[in-house]
């Protein structure tokens, strides 16, 4: 019976897998060079509503929207451990195109919103007609938000929010943003921090400034001034929004471990097709050791990475606490894919150091990785507290 359940499962990976690959080499590679042209003039690497139009058109068409979400609102309901695989397939390229929606907002509204919010927010979002972005960060908390500032008081029926939030992306696209803010300050990330959900147009919410960042991403600083929000703009119970807020992040740096699998798999695609045909000093490249173990350690860890990441989404499916390896896999899959990159860029010679090859634009956002998210140090700091506390 069991052996039943895993042919069918295998099968259904290797059609998603396959579907994906095509969408991603059909519709996204031949777009490639334009995200990159942009991204080397200095513009925003993005893709225009006219280009994302069809896009969205077509993965409607095949099936490829609403994933993991869940059956009644339309979805496919696909286990962690299958989006995986997706997120892997669609960062082979540096298109920056997902199959809505995005998945952690979607799980925070899945895992908290009212009945009210679900039918206005979490429906549409899900069939792809709404857009949302997420405000935690703050200048003064970023890798420590509980440490923010920006505060909603009790004013009467409503909540005035006042503050601001920075380095937050795709704001200019959202309909609405999960906007995080302090409701008790003794009370801190132990029940003094509330999600609220913002419509864009919202009166005294705005976009201060657009921060140019690398790879052609963008950031946004936002200002909070005497925002008024009803009860039903409260996503989950007042106070807690910490726990779902951290839960979003854990799906997104699961997510993170696959893309950087598929930036690496790509980049070592890249390295070895150059590397069998270039001859310096009378021999391949591919015939030198330095190079063989580039490809050799690029292989290696990739696989290594891969199985991390997919344990991490079964445990996530079989509903345990993965906080502590999605930290790991935060940390090793950016590190490795860095590492990938880097090599295949050296190996290219003066080619790797174009914009004409993606591996410049991958390598800038495998760097941007390492920040968002929470900085490679502090998931450093919390693996090495929770090992070391299972000695103390
Ligand atoms: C491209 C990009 C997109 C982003 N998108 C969003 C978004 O959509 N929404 C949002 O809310 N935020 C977003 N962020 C913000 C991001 O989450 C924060 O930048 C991140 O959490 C780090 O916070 P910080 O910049 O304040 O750095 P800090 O917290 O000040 O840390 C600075 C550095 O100090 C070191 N450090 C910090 N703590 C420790 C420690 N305990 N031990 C050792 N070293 C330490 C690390 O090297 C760290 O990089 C984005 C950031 C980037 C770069």
């Amino acid at each position: 019976m069991q052996k039943a359940v895993d042919a069918e499962y295998a099968e259904e990976e290797r059609m998603l897998v396959e579907l994906v690959r095509s969408f991603v080499d059909k519709e996204l590679m031949p777009i490639e060079k334009v995200v990159m042209a942009r991204e080397a003039a200095g513009e925003k690497a993005a893709l225009t509503a006219e280009e994302e139009a069809p896009l969205i058109e077509k993965c409607k068409e095949i099936g490829l929207f609403a994933l993991d979400a869940p059956e009644e609102f339309g979805g496919a309901n696909l286990p962690a451990a299958l989006m995986m695989r997706v997120h892997e397939e669609l960062k082979r390229t540096i298109v920056p195109f997902i199959f809505p929606p995005d998945s952690p907002n979607l799980h925070m509204l899945m895992a908290v919103a009212s009945d009210e919010q679900k039918t206005k927010y979490m429906e549409p979002y899900a069939r792809g007609e709404l857009k949302s972005c997420i405000g935690i960060s703050e200048p003064g908390a970023g890798g420590d938000p509980a440490k923010m500032r920006t505060r909603a008081v009790r004013d009467g029926d409503e909540w005035v929010l006042n503050g601001r939030k920075i380095w937050v992306s795709n704001v200019p696209s959202s309909d609405f943003i999960i906007l995080m803010a302090v409701t008790d300050q003794e009370l801190g990330a132990r029940g003094g921090i509330t999600a609220f959900i913002i419509d864009k147009g919202t009166p005294g919410f705005s976009i201060e400034r657009e921060i140019p960042m690398l790879g052609g991403h963008r950031t946004y600083e936002l200002v909070l001034e005497d925002v008024r929000l009803t009860d039903s703009q409260v996503l989950g119970a007042v106070g807690q929004g910490f726990a779902p807020m951290q839960k979003r992040l854990t799906v997104r740096r699961l997510e993170m471990g696959a893309s950087c699998v598929g930036m690496a798999e790509r980049a070592l695609e890249i390295m070895c097709q150059h590397v069998t045909q270039r001859e310096t000093f009378g021999q391949k490249l591919s015939d030198r050791q330095a190079i063989q173990w580039w490809v050799a350690d690029a292989a290696t860890k990739i696989h290594a990475t891969r199985l991390m990441v997919h344990d991490a989404a079964e445990r996530q499916d079989r509903g345990e606490d993965v906080r502590t390896v999605a930290s790991m896999v935060k940390v090793y899959a950016t590190e490795m894919a860095e590492e990938t990159v880097d090599h295949a860029m050296q190996s290219l010679g003066a080619m790797g150091m174009t914009r004409e090859v993606p591996l410049s634009m991958m390598s800038q956002k495998l760097r941007l990785m390492r920040i968002y998210e929470g900085p490679t140090e502090v998931h450093r700091m919390v693996i090495a507290r929770r090992t070391l506390g299972a000695y103390a």
